[in-house]
């Protein structure tokens, strides 16, 4: 195995052991890939975070035909559906996290209740239909949901975070747990207020150029 793919393969099973620390997890519920290749790399399904080995993880190519010692996630096909869709992205996480799992029992979307929402790429968290784990019609869901985004809900189920890279999709994961956790206590004090497009329209111009980098 290349140096390359072993590192991601590490850092895939690294972010499976983060989501359990973070308690975005419950016991091996979720799961975790990377764009590799001509395919992608994926978490197998079930198995402990604790002691999975990089040689465990599965390699899938575009097909869905796996390679590896375990069968692949449940949730195999919309990793794969999302990571041949979207070539902006690399990396898809999933998990069950209390706060963000409560709204998508709701089966509603998170509105524009903090600025933060744009980090998912617009006003809203859409909530994708639900659909029996593991099927294609969930993997058809959670596509539409995330047209324009990079983050959805799963109704009756958990969410779906994406980015260019692993670790950036697990960042999203917890801003959407969070998110939702900030959104559940204000609806038990009050009425959030929300925000309006064109303000989120001037939060994702701001956030393309925020963060530390080199002065001029
Ligand atoms: P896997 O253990 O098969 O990845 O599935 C867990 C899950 O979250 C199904 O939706
Ligand atoms: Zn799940």
């Amino acid at each position: 195995m290349q140096d390359a793919e072993r590192t991601i393969r590490l850092q895939i099973i690294q972010a499976c052991l983060d989501m359990d620390r973070r308690g975005l997890n419950q016991g091996t519920s979720g799961n975790v890939s990377a764009r590799w290749g001509d395919g992608l790399l994926v978490t197998p399904s079930g198995l402990a975070y604790e002691t999975m080995t990089p040689e465990e993880i599965v390699f899938l190519d575009m097909e869905g035909t796996p390679t590896g010692p375990h069968a692949p996630s449940s949730e195999w096909r919309f990793h794969r559906d999302i990571l041949r869709d979207r070539s902006d992205l690399n990396a898809v996480v999933h998990a069950h996290p209390t706060y963000a799992t409560a709204q998508a029992m709701l089966g509603e979307a998170i509105p524009a209740v903090h600025y933060m929402i744009a980090a998912a790429g617009g006003p809203t968290i859409r909530c994708a239909t639900y659909a029996t784990f593991g099927t294609e019609e969930l993997s058809q869901n959670a596509l539409a949901a995330l047209e324009g985004r990079t983050a959805c809900l799963l109704a009756n189920h958990g969410l779906i975070a994406c980015g260019p890279t692993v670790s950036r999709a697990l960042w999203l994961a917890e801003e959407v747990e969070t998110l939702s956790r900030q959104y559940a206590i204000a609806r038990q004090i009050g009425t959030p207020a929300i925000l309006p497009d064109d303000e989120i329209g001037r939060v994702l111009e701001k956030f393309a150029t925020y963060g530390p980098r080199a002065k001029a």
